[in-house]
């Protein structure tokens, strides 16, 4: 190791690490950049100690990440296949997320199989169902806090790895302009940059490969945007008919939300998104003096103080109504603007 561990419980996990063999990574449902470039930098951590590691995921790696998926490999959930993995693993790792219920479909073969768990995270709400559960709320993304365990054993982080770590830094700060970047965040931006991350190359890999119809279907959400609570806040709703019209899925609505942030005067951004009738994934973003995560853990989802989510049963109007009372309600508490702002970091996902 050629740094101390800076806590008891990545001490643990190191310790997790070497007594393990054959592992298993994972991350929450619908994964974003921070869930597929942690997954894929722990997994080259490990194999480059001659660990046997593969990476299963419950939901499709979005198509802006599919060239970083495929440097893990990362697999996508069949029954037959976490059956498989399952059986063959000896540990699981879980980044990026410590809720049970956000794995998706890998809980129920977790259930089954008596495997050790370890948690790798940096989110408020979850329920640390690891043994080891390193579980970090001040990182700005699950990717830190790899880079940091890595730095910790002394490994050494490749090109691959290194752009890996980028992604999932950059996305979860959205490029650097949310409230978790701080000093930490731009230190290791820096030290990935020496490692030879191209940082125009890996924004152009990311943020370039979108079809038409994602922005004309961002155009359609952005044009009937509602104003409400004085401008305070921004609500959006998506439709299935939209995403169907233009041959999208829920992933494609990733960076909507943070659009209207753009707005003078506003403090918090909804969004409806119905993929499927009768599914709403609300979205809600606060541009730093609201912490929003309650609202969404309160109806079983959760987040970060200024990005948080929830999934909805029932109709979009129904969302809004077990939504919007409480989000205005906090609005409503603020001091007038210029007046202290919360004191709250990691708005990453
Ligand atoms: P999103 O609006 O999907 O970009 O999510 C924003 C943040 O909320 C991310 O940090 C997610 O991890 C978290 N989040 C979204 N949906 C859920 C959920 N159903 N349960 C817990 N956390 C969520
Ligand atoms: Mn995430
Ligand atoms: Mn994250």
């Amino acid at each position: 190791m050629s740094r101390a561990p800076a806590t008891p419980e990545r001490a643990a996990l190191h310790q997790f690490l070497a007594r393990h063999q054959r592992f298993l990574l994972t991350t929450h449902v619908n994964p974003d950049g921070d869930a597929i470039g942690s997954e894929v930098a722990f997994a080259r951590w490990l194999r480059a100690t001659g660990k046997t590691v593969r990476i299963l995921n419950d939901s499709p790696t979005p198509k802006a990440f599919a060239w970083l998926a495929e440097e893990g490999p990362v697999e996508l959930f069949t029954e037959p296949l976490a059956e498989t993995r399952f059986a063959e693993a000896d540990a699981l790792v879980v980044i990026d997320t410590g809720n049970k219920q956000r794995i998706g479909r890998l809980a129920e073969p977790l259930a089954r199989h008596a495997i050790a768990v370890a948690i790798v995270d940096h989110h408020v709400t979850h329920d640390g169902f690891g043994q080891v559960n390193v579980i970090e709320p001040q990182c700005a993304a699950a990717a830190v806090l790899v880079h940091e365990l890595m730095r910790e054993a002394g490994a050494e982080i490749d090109p691959v790895s290194a752009m890996a770590l980028y992604v999932g830094l950059a996305t979860d700060t959205g490029n650097f302009r949310y409230s978790n970047t701080d000093a930490r965040a731009l230190r290791m931006a820096a030290d990935l940059v020496e490692l030879g991350v191209d940082v125009s190359d890996v924004t152009s890999r990311v943020h370039q490969s979108a079809p038409p119809g994602r922005l004309r279907f961002f155009g359609e959400a952005l044009s009937a945007l509602e104003m409400r609570h004085g401008g305070q806040l921004v609500v959006l709703e998506a439709t299935p008919e939209q995403f169907q019209r233009h041959g999208l899925s829920g992933a494609d609505t990733e960076g909507l939300v943070d659009l209207p942030r753009a707005i003078e005067g506003v403090e918090a951004v909804a969004l409806f998104s119905e993929v499927e009738p009768g599914r709403v994934k609300v979205s809600l973003r606060s541009t730093g003096r609201v912490n929003i995560d309650g609202v969404c853990a309160r109806l079983g989802g959760g987040g970060h103080p200024h990005a948080a989510g929830v999934m909805l049963r029932g109709t979009r109007e129904q969302a809004r109504a077990r939504v919007l009372p409480d989000l205005e309600r906090l609005l409503a508490e603020l001091p007038a603007a210029g007046g202290q702002a919360a004191p709250a970091r990691g708005a990453g996902a």
